[in-house]
């Protein structure tokens, strides 16, 4: 038997694999934001059960993801664009996906008001498969796209406040591959002092591997004021934006700093103009998101804005590391992030690192258990025939050698003893595997069955 030839060089999801399969949520409930980081007392707490729900989805988790999150302030219309964001998902094969004048807006709740909310992450429980643009032929041309809303205070004077908020856009930055940094009407010094954390990081990881750590930033301004100055849009917000990151002398040195790392972590950086929506839109309570109350231009900009984020050839998927993330992946880096969170203080950058090289090893560890555990399911599975325990042995080595060159394949930070720490945990959970795998083989034979003492001992008796 010679398996080695016969094994496919990318994991795929295992039918009888051990790992839980989780039933589609809409399958179970309506679509609907789910909660899964929610702030406490400046802790955070990730529901990781919630998360699993959407995330470990049979039809989703193996396959790489989009992640789109909107992050910012709240009461800042982000839950209104997601909104928007979500209607394009549903109606992208219509020529027309904006609604119509008397369809009220559902989704993400949105609300106007001024009470403070709590800080926190939301997705949408609803994973959307999406057809690759390129690869209309190959295998696995889908990927994921999941939603997500990043809430975070902004509270220009309470120190602890700003730990959360920086907290928040570390973490959205982290785990999303498009990041809209939803901003009212201008952006400020300190909307940029956010993004000081993870510049940071960035230019840390890029000294463990050349790729940039981040995908597509756009910085999104509602309320645009100027459309005398910079036009609405992203033309005039690419210009807007230049303007605002040059560095100066007179700026803070961080400040500097900021500026000049932003351009170098993200491999896409825009800004797009918002006009004000309207009165109705901001001030009335009644308003539940129809059309007809929203100011025309806004309705123009949106209707550009929203497949710029969206539209099939404009996904990217979320890479760390050099690496594409599964959903199933995604699930590992928020469990890992999360955890380096919960101080008082804001972690370093190299706690960052850290967490990340972690998460990258153990997702690497698990794609490589997982290709073992598939190719020998096929060997020994449940429903295979006895197998001599010799042929089992070599087919095991193959297998497991195979496994472990995937592994090592897999780009990883954390650097060579740190990932050959990993390296052999994982080969000594193959082992363990493949001695369970040995005993359910033995038990299926009848020769050796019949040997045992305690069937012998039941034969006696009969
Ligand atoms: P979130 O807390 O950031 O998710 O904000 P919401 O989406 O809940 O919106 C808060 C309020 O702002 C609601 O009353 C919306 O109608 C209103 N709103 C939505 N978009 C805009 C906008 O672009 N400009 C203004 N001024 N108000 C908006």
């Amino acid at each position: 038997m010679d398996l080695g030839k016969n094994i496919s060089p990318t994991p795929q999801p295992t039918e009888g694999s051990q790992e839980k399969d989780v039933k589609p949520v809409e399958e179970k409930k309506v679509a609907r934001p789910i909660q899964i980081v929610q702030a406490n007392e400046h802790n955070f707490e990730l529901n990781a059960t919630a998360l699993e729900e959407v995330l470990l989805q049979k039809h989703v988790k193996d396959l790489n993801v989009v992640v789109v999150s909107v992050a910012g302030a709240f009461r800042k219309g982000k839950s209104f664009l997601l909104d928007f964001m979500l209607r394009y998902m549903h109606n992208r094969d219509k020529d027309s996906w904006i609604g119509g004048n008397d369809e009220p807006l559902t989704g993400f709740t949105w609300r106007g008001g001024c009470e403070r909310e709590t800080t926190g992450i939301q997705v949408w429980s609803e994973v959307f498969v999406v057809e690759k643009p390129d690869d209309i032929f190959i295998m696995n041309s889908y990927f994921n796209l999941l939603l997500m809303n990043f809430q975070a205070f902004q509270h220009k004077l309470v120190q602890s406040t700003i730990k959360d908020s920086a907290t928040v856009f570390a973490l959205s930055t982290m785990t999303s591959s498009v990041q809209v940094y939803n901003l009212s009407s201008n952006i400020q010094e300190d909307d940029l002092q956010h993004l000081q954390l993870f510049t940071e990081y960035g230019r840390l990881a890029m000294e463990e591997v050349s790729e940039k750590p981040f995908q597509s930033l756009m910085f999104l301004i509602r309320d645009w004021c100027f459309p005398y100055e910079y036009c609405y849009g992203m033309k005039g917000g690419n210009e807007f934006l230049d303007k605002r990151l040059q560095v100066k002398h007179n700026q803070h040195e961080e400040l500097q700093n900021v500026r000049n790392h932003i351009q170098h972590c993200f491999s896409n950086i825009n800004c797009f103009l918002l006009p004000h929506p309207g009165l109705k839109v901001a001030t009335n309570p009644k308003f539940d998101g129809r059309l007809r109350d929203i100011n025309e231009e806004f309705k123009k900009e949106l209707a550009q804005l929203v497949p710029l984020l969206l539209a099939p050839s404009q996904l990217v998927e979320k890479e760390i590391g050099g690496n594409k993330v599964t959903c199933k992946d995604l699930l590992e880096y928020f469990k890992a992030y999360i955890k380096i969170y919960q101080g008082e203080e804001l972690p370093h950058p190299k706690t960052m690192l850290q967490a990340t090289a972690e998460a990258n090893n153990l997702t690497a560890v698990a794609g490589a258990k997982d290709l073992y555990s598939k190719k020998m399911e096929q060997v020994c599975g449940g429903d295979k025939p006895y197998v001599a325990p010799g042929d089992l042995k070599r087919c095991h080595e193959e297998i497991r050698d195979y496994s472990v060159s995937y592994f090592r394949s897999v780009k990883k930070m954390g650097g060579k003893e740190f990932c050959q720490r990993y390296q052999n945990q994982l080969e000594s959970e193959l082992e363990e595997t493949y001695t369970n795998l040995s005993k359910q083989n033995d038990g299926k034979n009848i020769f050796y069955a019949a040997r045992t003492p305690a069937t012998l001992f039941a034969v006696m008796f009969i």
